[in-house]
C-alpha cells in the first residue's frame, strides 16, 4: 500500500525561510558580521524593566489612554500612548505626548504661588493658608451676592461666583464638585473634562 504524501504547507516554509534570513542579516551588515560590541549587546531599553501602569491622558475630554512606566523603585520613567485603548488605539496628540515632562520637570511649580492686591510678586504660601482663603472668600462673596427671590419667584442663587473645572478632574470628582456648588447657589459651572 503507497503511504499518501502530506502536501506541502507553503505559506510556513515561508515564514520559516523569513525567520532564517532574518535572523541571518539581523547579524551581518552585507557580506561583513555586524560590528556591534559587546556592551552594546548588554545594553536594555531605559523601561525594559518598568513597570507599565495604564492610566488617561490628563488633558481634554478624550481620554486616550496611557501607559505610564514606573522602575522597581516607584520612579516615573516614561508616559506612552497605550495600544490597548479602545480610545485611542495608541496615539497621543502633542499634548498628551508631552505628560511625562509635565510631570517630571525641574521648572514645574510645586508650591502654591500668591499675588497679593496690587502686588508685583508671587509669594509661596503654605496650602493649608491657601485652602482657608479660598473658603473665607466663598463665604464673603456668597453672603454678599445670594439672591432668595426675585421678580416674585424663588431662585436661592447666588451669581456672584463661577465654578471652572480642570481636565484632570474624573467623574466622582466632578460629581463632588457639583454638589458642593448647587449646595452654595451657584448657576455659572463648567468644566472642560468629563471623563
Ligand atoms: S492625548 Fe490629546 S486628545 Fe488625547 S486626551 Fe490627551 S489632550 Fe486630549
Amino acid at each position: 500500500m503507497m503511504a499518501t504524501r502530506k502536501p506541502l504547507d507553503l505559506t510556513t516554509l515561508l515564514e520559516k525561510a523569513r525567520a532564517r534570513a532574518g535572523a541571518f542579516l539581523a547579524e551581518r551588515v552585507g557580506a561583513m558580521p555586524n560590528v556591534a560590541s559587546a556592551r552594546t549587546h548588554r545594553l536594555a531599553g531605559r523601561i525594559a524593566h518598568a513597570k507599565a501602569v495604564p492610566s488617561v491622558c490628563a488633558y481634554c475630554a478624550v481620554g486616550c489612554g496611557t501607559l505610564a512606566y514606573v522602575s522597581p523603585g516607584g520612579k516615573l520613567l516614561d508616559v506612552e500612548g497605550n495600544p490597548e485603548s479602545p480610545v485611542s488605539g495608541g496615539h497621543l496628540c502633542p499634548k498628551g505626548s508631552a505628560l511625562f515632562g509635565l510631570t517630571v520637570n525641574e521648572a514645574r511649580w510645586t508650591t502654591v504661588k500668591y499675588r497679593a492686591p496690587y502686588g508685583d510678586r508671587w509669594e509661596d504660601r503654605p496650602l493649608d493658608w491657601a485652602m482657608d482663603r479660598i473658603a473665607h472668600l466663598v463665604k464673603e462673596t456668597r453672603e454678599k451676592t445670594f439672591v432668595k427671590v426675585k421678580n416674585g419667584k424663588r431662585v436661592n442663587h447666588t451669581l456672584g461666583i463661577a465654578s471652572l473645572g480642570g481636565a484632570t478632574f474624573a467623574i466622582e470628582e466632578n460629581y463632588l464638585l457639583g454638589k458642593l456648588m448647587h449646595a452654595l447657589g451657584v448657576v455659572s459651572i463648567e468644566n472642560q473634562a468629563r471623563i
